[in-house]
């Protein structure tokens, strides 16, 4: 801050954590504004009438979240914005920062959310505002833009006019240019019922709807690549999915299962709270080998899982199952194959990825972070008591002859009821 533009602020009076503005201390710090989270939320605020309760979910999303950075933060609702205020009490100023990037950080996993921004909050004037301005693009280069709207629209000075007595005072400071239409940096500045928010730029957030606004799923989670994926898009569109996953034991190790509670622990971020059910399925794998599956026994495990998640779906209030199949991406998920899976349950099967390349899914699970996890070595259950040719046009009633002689809708109730459940938060 220059001590021209100081000396021109005339805004000083006791607002909130702004310290005494006689001392060195206290101008510089109540030039800097107090950083806070400005969270923008997307497809929500369409909602109409149903806004309200989306946003309250939202809410709801966003303190628990906060939660488990454990730093204490005061949350306010606006028309479309959510703010997010860290108390400044004894912390230094650099103290403040570094806490109000943790939530900033944390909260831009919360699904709804379209930008996460770090405003500098400012008392409710065009001086202070054009203070905040002038700090934010020291040391900038190129060309700027200033945007400016009101939320509160009994504030004295226009949208415009705002936008342009700051873009001068830049300017006088810092000799910047201005080019509204292609600008290097853009400065916000929104005026809202208390204060003003100044800031640049922004970080992307999930975007997408608040998970539980859509309702509960199962989500079939392999070890693999695809199932994390399939799932995080889900919740992504607001639904709260319980995981469930199959192992091959006792025919198998345990390490498909620290894979799949791995990346379980992972996407909680997306969701928290998360729930993780781990069936062993080797046995039943094996008594559908029995009972003659042959080139239909990765169908039957495939349509045994299925009903399996069914039973559990009932029991978590689950309405719909969700898996990672991608149309022919293997001999399973033919159409013909999709077809018979399908008509194994009477939930739907949210497959999100079935119109994605392998490479599309791979970048997804590399920017959500599951991709890793994914890629250690493990023995999946799939891949016991795989027959050499697999069949791809299965036909249902062959499909439904071989659970005859089993009775897997039995046996998926007993499979269900063996199910471990962990809590990898
Ligand atoms: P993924 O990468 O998700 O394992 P995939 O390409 O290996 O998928 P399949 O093995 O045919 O394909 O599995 C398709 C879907 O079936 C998976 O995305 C997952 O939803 C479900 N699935 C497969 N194996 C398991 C398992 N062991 N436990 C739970 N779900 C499974
Ligand atoms: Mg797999």
């Amino acid at each position: 801050m220059t001590a021209g533009a100081a000396g021109r602020r005339s805004w000083h009076t006791g607002w909130m954590s702004v310290t005494d503005p006689v001392t060195a201390a206290g101008t510089a710090e109540q030039a800097a504004g107090e950083p806070c989270v400005l969270l923008k939320l997307g497809e929500i605020v369409l909602k109409g009438r149903n806004r309200q309760q989306f946003e309250r979910l939202l809410e709801g999303n966003v303190r628990a979240a906060v939660r488990d950075t454990a730093v204490p933060v005061e949350l306010v609702h606006r028309e479309g914005v959510v703010v997010l205020r860290v108390p400044r009490q004894e912390r230094t100023p650099a103290e403040h920062a570094t806490l109000v990037d943790q939530v900033a950080a944390r909260v831009s996993d919360v699904p709804g959310i379209v930008r996460v921004c770090r405003p500098l909050l400012v008392p409710k004037t065009p001086e202070a505002a054009v203070a905040a301005a002038i700090r934010l693009t020291e040391g900038t280069s190129g060309a700027f833009a200033v945007r400016a709207r009101r939320r509160d629209k009994r504030f004295p000075v226009t949208s415009s006019e705002l936008a342009v007595l700051i873009g001068r005072e830049i300017q006088a400071a810092h000799g910047l240019p201005v080019n509204l239409k292609h600008p290097d940096t853009e400065v916000f500045v929104e005026v809202d019922q208390r204060e003003v928010f100044v800031f640049t730029g922004g970080q992307p957030g999930q975007g997408g709807l608040p998970v539980g606004m859509s309702g509960r799923a199962v989500a079939l989670m392999s070890g693999g690549i695809d199932s994390p994926v399939a799932a995080y898009r889900m919740m992504r569109r607001g639904l709260r999915c319980y995981f469930l996953h199959f192992s091959g034991m006792p025919l198998t190790g345990p390490e498909s299962i620290y894979k799949a509670y791995a990346l379980v622990r992972g996407l909680d971020r997306f969701q928290g709270g998360s729930r993780l059910f781990v069936v062993p399925f080797g046995k039943a794998q094996q008594a559908l080998a029995t009972s003659g599956a042959d080139r239909l026994q990765v169908m039957a495990q495939r349509r045994l899982m299925l009903k399996t998640a069914a039973v559990l779906a009932r029991r978590v209030g689950g309405a719909a199952l969700v898996t990672g199949d991608s149309l022919g991406q293997v001999s399973s998920q033919t159409l013909p194959n999709i077809t018979a899976l399908d008509d194994a349950v009477s939930l739907p099967i949210l497959r999100p990825l079935l119109g994605w390349d392998k490479t599309e899914i791979m970048a997804e699970a590399r920017r959500i972070r599951t991709l890793a996890i994914s890629e250690l070595p493990d023995q999946d259950c799939c891949t016991l008591l795989t027959p050499r040719r697999v069949e791809t046009r299965a036909r249902i009633d062959d499909l439904r002859r071989i659970e005859g002689r089993l009775d897997a809708d039995e046996l998926a109730e007993q499979l269900a009821a063996t199910a471990q459940e962990y809590r990898p938060e």
